[in-house]
C-alpha cells in the first residue's frame, strides 16, 4: 500500500481562498495505482471520495466529511510529432503554469494566453479553462478518465468532452469521472491570438513588431499580475462569476439606462456582458465585510482577507446576485466549484 492517508486535515493551504475547513481523511495521488486504492478505500468504508487539484477553483463551505484525494500525479511527455506540430501528454497533478512554460520553453505554441492560471493540468478541461481569447478546447486533443462508477478507463475526444463557455461534460457529470492526464496538440509554428482586450496594445508599449509565443506569455503575465490578487497573498478563486450571455434585446435595455455597458456580441446573437462591469457600477468594487470582500481593482473576484469562512463569502456573492439581478435583470453564475 503507498497511499498515505491522514485523518482530520486542514484544507486551508489546497484551497487558494485559504478558507479553514477540515477534511475527515486526506490523501495525496501520485500514480493511477493510488488512485484506484483511494477509490477501493473509499467504496470500503462507505465514504465519499472528492478529488482536488490546486484547489484554485473551490469555495469550501463546511468541513468535509470524505476522503480528500489530491492529485498529485507528473509526468509530461511527447506522444506523437511531425514536422509542425506535436502532441503533448501531461499528467492530472501537474501544475498548470509551468506545464505551460515548458511547452513555450520547447518551442511549442497554443498555451500562451492560458498563461498564469493557477491548478492542475487535470482540472482544465473541468470549466474549459479560457482567457484573453483562447479556450482549453482550441489545443486539446484529447484525455484520459476514470469512471469512478466502473472503475474503467476512458478516452474523450474533442467532441466527446461537450466544451463551452467555462463548461465540460465533466461539469454536469460531477463525481464521475476522473481526469488522470490529458493531451494537447500544439504546434511549432505559431498563430497568436493578440485580439484581446490590452494584449496587442501592452507588446507595442514595449516596442515588440514581431511578437513570439513566448512574448505574448510574458504580456499576459504581466497584465494579469496587475490586475488579479496573488492567492499567496490575499485569498481569492479567479472570477467568482461568469460572464452573462443574454438576450440581444436585454443588453439593449441596459444599454439605454447605461450608455457604459460593456458587451461583447456572441455568434448566435446574444451578448456576453463583463459581469465585473455590472458589480462595479453596482457599487460593490473593494467593498469589505469582516475579511471577505470584493477586491478594490477587479470586482469579478470575491477575496479573504485572513478568517473569512466559506458561507461568509457565499453569502457575499449571493447579496451580490441578488442585487445584480434587481438592478439590471441579469443573473450571474458563480463559478468556483461549491461544497
Ligand atoms: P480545483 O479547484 O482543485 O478543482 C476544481 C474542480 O475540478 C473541482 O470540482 C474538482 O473536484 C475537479 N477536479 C480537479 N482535478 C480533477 C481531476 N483530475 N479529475 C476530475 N475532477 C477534477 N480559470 C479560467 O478558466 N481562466 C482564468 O484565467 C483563471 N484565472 C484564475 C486566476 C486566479 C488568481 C485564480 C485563483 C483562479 C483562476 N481561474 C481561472 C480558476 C482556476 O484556476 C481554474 O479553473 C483551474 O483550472 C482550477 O484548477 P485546480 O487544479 O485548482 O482545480
Ligand atoms: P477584461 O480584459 O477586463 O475583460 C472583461 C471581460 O470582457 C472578460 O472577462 C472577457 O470575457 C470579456 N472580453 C474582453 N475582451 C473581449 C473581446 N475582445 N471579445 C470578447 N470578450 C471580451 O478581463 P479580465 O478580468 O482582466 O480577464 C482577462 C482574461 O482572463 C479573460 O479572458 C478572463 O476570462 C480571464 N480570467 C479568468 C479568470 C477566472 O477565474 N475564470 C480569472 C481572471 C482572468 P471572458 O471572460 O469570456 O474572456
Amino acid at each position: 500500500m503507498s497511499l498515505q492517508i491522514q485523518s482530520d486535515v486542514s484544507l486551508k493551504p489546497y484551497n487558494t481562498f485559504g478558507v479553514d475547513v477540515r477534511a475527515r481523511l486526506f490523501a495525496q495521488a501520485h500514480t493511477d495505482g493510488d488512485v484506484r486504492e483511494a477509490l477501493a478505500y473509499a467504496a470500503q468504508h462507505q465514504l465519499q471520495l472528492m478529488v482536488v487539484g490546486g484547489g484554485s477553483n473551490l469555495l469550501l463551505t463546511h468541513d468535509i466529511d470524505a476522503l480528500v484525494l489530491r492529485m498529485a500525479s507528473r509526468g509530461i511527455r511527447i506522444t506523437h510529432e511531425d514536422c509542425g506540430t506535436a502532441v503533448v501528454e501531461a499528467e492530472a497533478g501537474e501544475p498548470w503554469h509551468p506545464f505551460v512554460q515548458q511547452m513555450l520553453a520547447r518551442g511549442l505554441a497554443g498555451l500562451e494566453n492560458l498563461s498564469l492560471i493557477p491548478g492542475t493540468v487535470g482540472a482544465a478541461p473541468m470549466q474549459n479553462i479560457g482567457a484573453y481569447g483562447v479556450e482549453v478546447k482550441d489545443v486539446f486533443h484529447s484525455l484520459t478518465a476514470l469512471d469512478r462508477q466502473t472503475g474503467e478507463l476512458r478516452e474523450f475526444s474533442l467532441d466527446e468532452c461537450a466544451f463551452g463557455y467555462r463548461d465540460s461534460v465533466f461539469k454536469h457529470q460531477t463525481g464521475r469521472w476522473l481526469i488522470l492526464r490529458v493531451r494537447f496538440k500544439l504546434s511549432f509554428a505559431a498563430t497568436l491570438h493578440l485580439e484581446y482586450g490590452p494584449v496587442r496594445q501592452r507588446l507595442q508599449e514595449q516596442g515588440i513588431t514581431e511578437p513570439t509565443p513566448m512574448h505574448v506569455s510574458r504580456a499576459i503575465c504581466a497584465i494579469r499580475g496587475e490586475k488579479l490578487p496573488d492567492p499567496a497573498v490575499l485569498g481569492n478563486a479567479g472570477s467568482f462569476f461568469k460572464n452573462p450571455v443574454v438576450p440581444a434585446a436585454l443588453a439593449q435595455r441596459i444599454r439605454d439606462l447605461h450608455p457604459g455597458l460593456v458587451a461583447y456580441a456572441q455568434p448566435d446573437g446574444q451578448m456576453k456582458l463583463a459581469a465585473g462591469w455590472l458589480i462595479e457600477q453596482a457599487g460593490w468594487k473593494g467593498f469589505r465585510e469582516g475579511d471577505a470582500g470584493v477586491h478594490a481593482l477587479q470586482s469579478l473576484v470575491l477575496v479573504n482577507y485572513g478568517s473569512a469562512s466559506g458561507l461568509e463569502l457565499l453569502n457575499l456573492a449571493r447579496r451580490i446576485q441578488a442585487d445584480i439581478l434587481e438592478r439590471f435583470g441579469v443573473v450571474l453564475e458563480m463559478e468556483p466549484n461549491l461544497y
